[in-house]
């Protein structure tokens, strides 16, 4: 393991000394507060994520205090002390498949036809996604929900955040996004390759619940991919009968195998589940980014005999 302490000498000289991140952090916090895998304005309460001295770097752990004890494990919600997933180096190349052909091509680079802006909620209206299309990658501006609701899904995403000029931009606020399972289970999208944060919310992390078992994350600007198995939750009325768990290969390296969920994302308190439909809208989080995806695919997962 490495710890906090080990990575952030690992990526000194790369957090310069500059101006206050507290504006930029309060700015988005608005925004931040109704989506899932957001980080409250700084200076609440908590352990650590304090801001920073008036002479010191941008504290990558701002406006993220810690939460209470995450049942099971010996680490608190935004734990800081917890340790920074081991960096792996993925295999060349990454594999990057294309789509089989009982696939659903949600995006393909050329258009966004299978989704809405109008946040994928029951009775919402279909509203065109404000994203923009260059270069057969879609660049985030807001969240999206596809039309069509899933299950049980196999997903292939390709994602990369752009390098950032904005010194200041550390931590949550540096390509931030997210893949949220349902519009509630999200894991994280986050410039991972020297961003230092909160391991639980880092690149691959099951937001507020497990990092990614180690961190493959490419440098800003290359391509990443996510394989996931999701299963859904299953609820019998009102009570949860089974949970959800994901799978994750991240860039080729498993990162999750089958990790159960607690709940509905959440900043603070521990994530709980609410009954819901047995399939509901894939979303892509709209938060600070810059985010940009492209290969976009998707299987239900029927089981056998299917
Ligand atoms: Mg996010």
């Amino acid at each position: 393991m490495v710890n906090r302490r080990k990575f952030a000498k690992d990526v000194t000289g790369y957090l310069p000394v500059c101006a206050t991140v507290a504006s930029m952090v309060t700015a988005s916090s608005a925004q931040q507060a109704a989506q899932p895998g957001a980080a409250p304005a700084a200076g609440r309460a908590g352990r650590g994520g304090s801001g920073r001295g008036p002479q010191g770097p941008p504290d990558p752990f701002a406006g993220s205090p810690v939460g209470d004890m995450l049942p099971g494990q010996k680490w608190r919600v935004h734990d800081h002390d917890r340790p920074q997933p081991r960096k792996v180096t993925p295999g060349h190349p990454v594999p990057v498949p294309s789509a089989p052909s009982d696939a659903i091509v949600l995006f393909d680079g050329k258009d966004l036809s299978k989704w809405t802006a109008g946040g994928g909620r029951a009775g919402a209206a279909v509203t065109e996604p404000q994203w923009k299309i260059v270069d057969g990658h879609a660049e985030m501006r807001g969240g999206i929900s596809t039309k069509e609701s899933f299950g049980d899904i196999q997903l292939h995403v390709e994602w990369t955040t752009p390098p950032v000029d904005d010194p200041n931009r550390v931590g949550q606020q540096r390509g931030n996004s997210g893949i949220v399972f349902m519009g509630r289970y999200e894991v994280q999208v986050l410039s991972g390759y020297t961003n230092l944060t909160y391991p639980d919310g880092g690149a691959g992390g099951i937001y507020g619940v497990y990092p990614p078992m180690v961190n493959p994350c490419l440098p800003e600007g290359q391509w990443n991919t996510y394989d996931f198995v999701f299963e859904a939750p299953k609820f019998d009325a009102d009570k949860l009968v089974k949970p959800a768990f994901i799978t994750l290969f991240f860039n080729g390296v498993m990162v999750h195998n089958r990790a159960e969920l607690l709940g509905t994302t959440s900043h603070e308190p521990i994530a709980v589940y609410t009954p819901h439909a047995p399939e509901l809208p894939l979303q892509l989080q709209g938060h600070v980014g810059p985010a940009w995806y492209r290969n976009i695919w998707v299987r239900r997962l029927l089981g056998y005999d299917a």
